[in-house]
């Protein structure tokens, strides 16, 4: 799996909450193009960076291997 069949749909950067499941919308570093893709602002140095805080929650960005969200019709899933 290459980089390159990425669809930048940018649906695995839509966060859950992990306990009540609530969708918490889109990470805040999440650029929507006009082309209808999506753009990581900050992708070369999104590793383990916080992306969202709520409750005492934390999200950490992570590589989509290492990511539970990939949403059906991913291409991580195919
Ligand atoms: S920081 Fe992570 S979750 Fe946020 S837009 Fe970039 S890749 Fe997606
Ligand atoms: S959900 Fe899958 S196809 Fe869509 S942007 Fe994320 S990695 Fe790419």
């Amino acid at each position: 799996m290459s980089d390159d069949k990425c669809k930048r749909c940018g649906e695995c950067c839509r966060l859950t909450h992990p306990v009540t499941n609530a969708d918490l919308g889109y990470c805040k570093h999440l650029k929507f193009n006009e082309d209808g893709t999506t753009t990581c602002l900050i992708y070369d140095d999104r590793i383990n960076k916080i992306i969202y805080t709520q409750d005492g929650v934390v999200w950490y960005c992570t590589t989509i291997d290492k990511s539970k969200n990939k949403p059906k019709g991913c291409a991580y899933n195919e």
